[in-house]
């Protein structure tokens, strides 16, 4: 069977797909974007039925379009968000194969390029844009044993509170994903408790600006880097019903019992450090310094901005927090389901080529690997914070094409060099 040939191939049809093959289209170079399931599949089937950005519809965007029918200032809903990369996706034709999965890929020998076998043939590619996402396997801590009797599933699985057996749910980690689905557990009637870890919980919006602007205009988004100390820091927003504040000490006024973080297990006990008290004066640290930032930005630019002294009033700690849990005897707790929200690993198997560190994340500076010719796009910081979401990743792809560009004009001019010495 002839090999089919393309000069850039782009794994993954996702929103940084997308965008990349937006920006290569651009630059005039011949590519070709293989989606092993359909287009921003990850939006439609690996997240919670009453998922909504945690952005708004102005910011969370690619530039070139807005969400049709959206008011700017609305919170728009995953299937809505996989429809509009559809649609962005044939407004620019982008050439997208869908079905199609890449199982291996490794360097050509001696000449430039890569061999690239898929469940439909086998592709030579000059260069190859990993645009896979940042969200590959979900992880959770091997702590409770499948015979302990309750269920256990990880966020990605989540769907709704029917889909859980009757009782308690205790929610392990309050980043967005966790702290909005024990928000929707709570609301659906159920006993919830939630084991948070430190993070970041900026206000949703402040002085009439959402927290997406404030951001923006701090230049907290541009950071190349995550401060040190707050690498693994999560951070806790939430765009549903409406849009509001993360405050865990409210959940817990309306009845959600906070833990601190989870630890160890035994004999049907989880164990709980007695940091929840820290945690949420982190979080709070955090939440002022934005509002801290916001008044100082407001004051030097003169905004005409309404003052919000109230914002900076913290409701008192609850008694989970004053007198905290440090056992948690799942039986008696009638706890039937935990749900591990507590992220996601790499998983490069596929990609044959020597360009990732010890433990397996991918070597490159702003998303030019170490290996010539390989590219990845939407990985978290890969150039800046906003790297990994709708609005970042379109600035990145446009990097990356340029840099396929630049090494693109290389190659032409030694082939003509080459041939005019003949
Ligand atoms: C719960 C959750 C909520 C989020 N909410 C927001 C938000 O509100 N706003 C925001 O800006 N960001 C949000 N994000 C972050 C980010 O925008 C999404 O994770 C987004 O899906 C990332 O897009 P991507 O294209 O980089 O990767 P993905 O969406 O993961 O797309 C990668 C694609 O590659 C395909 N693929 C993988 N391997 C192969 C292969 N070997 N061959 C062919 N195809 C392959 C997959 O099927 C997938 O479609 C959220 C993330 C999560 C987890």
């Amino acid at each position: 069977m002839p090999i089919e040939a393309i000069d850039t191939l782009v794994v993954g049809g996702g929103q940084a797909g997308v965008a990349m093959s937006e920006h290569l289209g651009k630059c005039g170079i011949p590519h070709l974007v293989l989606e092993r399931h359909r287009i921003a599949e990850r939006w439609r089937s690996e997240r919670w039925d009453s998922l909504v950005t945690n952005g708004p519809a102005w910011h969370d965007r690619f530039p070139g379009m807005e969400f049709p029918g959206a008011h700017p200032d609305d919170f728009i809903a995953k299937e809505k968000v996989a429809d509009y990369f559809v649609a962005y996706a044939e407004k620019i034709a982008a050439p997208i194969r869908c079905g199609v999965e890449v199982q291996k890929v490794r360097r050509l020998a001696g000449r430039p390029g890569f061999h690239v076998e898929t469940s439909q043939g086998t592709i030579e590619a000059k260069n190859i844009v990993v645009a896979t996402g940042a969200f590959h396997h979900p992880v959770s801590p091997d702590l409770v044993p499948q015979q302990a009797g309750v269920l256990q599933i990880h966020s990605n699985a989540y769907r709704n509170p029917a889909q859980l057996p009757d009782g308690a749910v205790l929610v392990v980690g309050a980043g967005s994903s966790g702290g909005q689905i024990a928000d929707e557990l709570l609301r659906s009637g159920r006993r919830v408790y939630l084991s948070v870890g430190p993070h970041q919980r900026p206000p949703r919006a402040y002085r009439q600006r959402d927290y997406c602007w404030w951001l923006g205009v701090l230049g907290k988004w541009d950071l190349s880097a995550p401060t040190p100390g707050a690498q693994h820091v999560t951070i806790s927003v939430s765009g549903a019903n409406g849009g509001h504040t993360v405050e865990f000490r409210r959940y817990a006024s309306r009845g959600m019992t906070l833990l601190g973080m989870t630890k160890s297990y035994k004999d049907g006990t989880l164990s709980f450090s007695a940091d929840l008290a820290e945690n949420l004066a982190q979080g709070d640290a955090n939440y002022m310094s934005v509002l801290d930032e916001a008044d100082a930005y407001a004051q030097r630019f003169g905004l005409d901005l309404p003052e919000e002294p109230q914002a900076r009033i913290i409701d008192p700690d609850p008694p989970c927090v004053t007198d905290p849990i440090l056992t948690l005897n799942l039986r008696e707790a009638g706890v039937s389901s935990i749900i591990w929200a507590t992220g996601y690993a790499f998983d490069y198997g596929w990609l044959e080529v020597g360009a990732f560190d010890e433990s397996g994340k991918p070597l490159h500076q702003r998303g030019v690997s170490s290996e010539p010719g390989l590219y990845f796009l939407g990985l978290p910081w890969q150039s800046r914070r906003g790297s990994s979401f709708i609005w970042g990743v379109w600035h990145d792809a446009r990097y990356l094409a340029d840099q396929i560009a630049i090494q693109r004009s290389y190659q032409a001019y030694n082939e003509q060099a080459g041939r005019s010495a003949r």
